[in-house]
């Protein structure tokens, strides 16, 4: 198969109407399948402009189209005959008796449909075929079915197909029921095949069209067997481009997410004094990705608290403000807000260390504890606010917490409370190699730095962080039974010597990761908020 991706639509029509004028040229006498739709059109303009032209001659083509409604006169005004008529056939010189439409003025379509298949087989087959696609991949009116048919048959339309011709008649009541069409091998026993797709609405077909999979649910699938296929594509039909931005306390962070891969990105400081104002500076740097990217959909990651689409968060300028509102106004695209943590989770679970799981949880280990949860494929929110893991409790009456409560998990296990224990251990062994480690700047690496030279306070500090983080990691794994317990936050980084003693120390047999898109996970995982 033959991939060619172009800019917008008229590239695409551009593209196509070369490819038939050279195929042309090399055979005058060439048999060209034709189709029908609003997809194809532009490519008949330029076919028009190229014979007026003197580039292209059609006097020796013949034409068989893949379809026909059925029942319909020839002459209504929504029949492929008119609309061949009227978009290409009117325009060039191609014979009237070379041109074959099936004929949906039948009292005996079956008959039609054999003779039709009969006539395409006495010409020795098409030679070029030219495709629309269906958002829901039908080729010609070969539906997603159990089962389909090889040759030209009458066919019942699908509810969606109706749905979505109904655009070209007065109501979905009015579009024929029925329609005469080429059937797959009919189709696949064209000499040279080429697929147009233009728009968003037929992004999921062709997702499933570029995948590895062939199913009669996406009849389009069938063309990747065929030795001769080329699918021409416009960027919105090709591309699924969502931008995630994630939140944090110094920068908010932009991407443009294609199929889980982030193709370009954008950051913008937080320094804005209110909601309204960062809410702009986000607005305007997501305007700034959507002049280069066709973007369908914004996805937002934020610290906080969020109920009913509204953000409350300690070190953010956002007080119950509605962002996701306000971002969608601005930039007119839907908008999602989710938890940070919940996105990192996500993003881990489409495209990290917790691929192709079900029922994962992400801890991040920071200045506090977040904890995200991903349940059958999904976040978890519960109310709006699930997971704040980091305030269970896991020493009663112990160190008292911001949040008003004492004993808070995230008080002991923590990249703060580890920080917070190596400076203590410190101050109370002033001989030890810790203390000589801790006397420039005290950060979550500097106990393992100590470790390093052998020294038996830090490993003590260490150890003593692992008990608690173990305690907490043990509760959760009780609690959810999870595939896998992702650790992700600054000390993921010390990657197995975190996770391979923790896992010696859980009180029940868990598979503990290291996250492995770092601070992508929670740009990619805003953008799938929408999935
Ligand atoms: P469209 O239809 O070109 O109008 O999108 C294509 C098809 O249904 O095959």
């Amino acid at each position: 198969m033959k991939l060619i991706v172009c800019e917008n639509y008229d590239d695409m029509s551009a593209k196509a109407a070369e490819l038939i004028k050279e195929q042309v040229k090399e055979k005058p006498n060439s048999i060209l399948g034709l189709a029908t739709g609003s997809t194809p059109v532009g490519m008949y303009r330029c076919l028009t402009e190229m014979y007026k032209n003197g580039e292209i001659d059609f006097k020796d083509v013949t034409t068989f189209n893949l379809d026909e409604y059925y029942p319909i006169s020839n002459d209504d005004p929504q029949s492929y005959h008119t609309f061949m008529k009227e978009n290409l056939f009117s325009h060039i010189n191609v014979p009237a008796d070379r041109i074959h439409i099936p004929n949906g003025d039948t009292s005996d379509p079956i008959a039609e449909c054999e003779s039709y298949e009969a006539a395409i087989k006495e010409h020795g087959g098409v030679d070029l075929q030219i495709l629309g696609i269906g958002r829901n991949g039908h080729i010609g009116f070969n539906e997603p079915s159990m089962r389909l048919n090889t040759s030209t048959h009458i066919t019942a339309l699908t509810n969606d197909t109706i749905d979505a011709n109904s655009r070209f008649f007065e109501n979905a009541e009015k579009v024929p029921t029925h329609a005469l069409t080429m059937g797959i091998s009919t189709i696949l026993a064209s000499k040279k095949i080429i697929l147009l797709a233009s728009g968003r609405s037929k992004n999921d077909a062709i997702k499933e069209l570029l995948s590895d999979a062939i199913t009669t649910n996406n009849p389009s699938t069938m063309l990747k067997v065929h030795p001769d296929f080329t699918l021409i594509c416009d960027r919105d039909a090709y591309s699924d481009i969502r931008l995630g931005v994630d939140i944090g306390g110094m920068s908010a962070k932009i991407g443009a997410v294609d199929n889980g891969e982030i193709i370009d990105r954008m950051s913008v400081p937080v320094e804005a004094p209110d909601g309204e104002a960062l809410a702009n500076a986000i607005a305007e740097a997501c305007s700034e990705m959507m002049k280069k990217h066709s973007v369908r959909f914004v996805g937002v990651g934020t610290p906080g608290i969020i109920t009913g689409g509204k953000i409350d968060a300690a070190n953010l300028p956002f007080k119950d403000y509605p962002l996701g509102e306000v971002l969608g106004e601005k930039l007119g695209l839907p908008v999602k807000i989710e938890n940070d943590a919940n996105c990192a989770a996500l993003g881990e679970t489409l495209a990290g260390a917790g691929r192709g799981a079900q029922n994962l949880l992400l801890v991040t280990l920071g200045t506090g504890i977040g904890l995200g949860i991903i349940s059958g494929g999904h976040i978890y929110s519960g109310r709006g606010a699930a997971g704040e893991a980091g305030h269970m409790c896991i020493e009663y009456d112990g160190l008292p917490c911001p949040c008003g409560e004492k004993g808070c998990w995230e008080q002991y296990a923590s990249a703060s409370a580890l920080i917070r224990e190596t400076k203590e251990a410190a101050a109370a062994n002033p001989d030890s190699i810790l203390a000589e480690c801790a006397k420039n700047e005290v950060n979550g690496k500097t106990v393992f730095e100590a470790m390093d030279k052998g020294c038996e306070t830090a490993k003590a500090v260490y150890d003593k962080y692992l008990d608690y983080l173990a305690v907490g990691i043990t509760n959760l794994a009780n609690i959810f039974d999870p595939e896998a317990i992702i650790i992700s936050g600054g000390l993921s980084n010390e990657g197995a010597r975190l996770s391979e003693p923790l896992c010696e120390k859980l009180k029940i047999k868990c598979d503990i990761r290291i996250a492995s898109l770092k601070n992508d996970a929670g740009i990619i995982g805003a953008a799938s908020l929408d999935d």
